[in-house]
């Protein structure tokens, strides 16, 4: 893993751990917590699901709060923003542009918001225990841990698979109902 993926990581479980935070976490108390004011604004189209800046007083994180687009995808990107002020926070990137510091580039930064993002909405430890759990509910556990962790069924099948836990029969019904 990338240097700045395992800061972003250790971000992210170190923020679990100090909020007592599981699934389904509220990104609205770790954004507070961390000092970044969550605002929901209509965008234009095409624009993204959410972003952030600092202003001199703060950071802001806009959200899109377009009805249409997904509240799990939603949820994702405002996790993947937090990571981006969690890794200036610690001192791992730069402010203003989110440029990673010495050498690493804007797409090692953006990999490592995508890895905390999922640390953050759904940790490691926590799905490896319920995959467990659940084996009894197989093929719908990839559905009820999807729900229990406010994500997308495709955002945790991408978690299930760093974890090396995406059964072949789940994956094919994953495909099948195109999630
Ligand atoms: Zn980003």
């Amino acid at each position: 893993m990338e240097r700045l993926a395992r800061v972003a990581m250790g971000q992210a479980r170190a923020l679990l751990m100090e909020l007592h935070e599981e699934p389904p976490v509220s990104l609205e108390r770790i954004a507070e917590y961390i000092g970044v004011e969550v605002r929901r604004h209509r965008f234009a189209r095409c624009e993204p699901d959410a972003f952030v800046h600092k202003t001199c007083s703060g950071w802001i994180c806009y959200i899109n709060s377009n009805i249409h687009i997904p509240w799990p995808r939603v949820r994702y990107s405002l996790a993947h923003e937090l990571m981006h002020v969690r890794l200036v926070q610690a001192g791992a990137a730069s402010g203003s542009l989110f440029l990673a510091s010495h050498s690493e580039n804007v797409s090692s930064i953006e990999r490592a918001c995508n890895i905390g993002a999922a640390e953050l909405l759904m940790p490691d430890d926590w799905v490896l225990h319920w995959w467990h759990e659940l084996e009894a509910h197989i093929p719908s556990r990839v559905s009820i841990l999807a729900a229990r962790c406010e994500v997308s069924q495709r955002a945790l099948s991408v978690k299930l698979d760093h974890l090396g836990l995406c059964q072949p029969m789940e994956t094919d019904l994953l495909r099948m109902v195109g999630t």
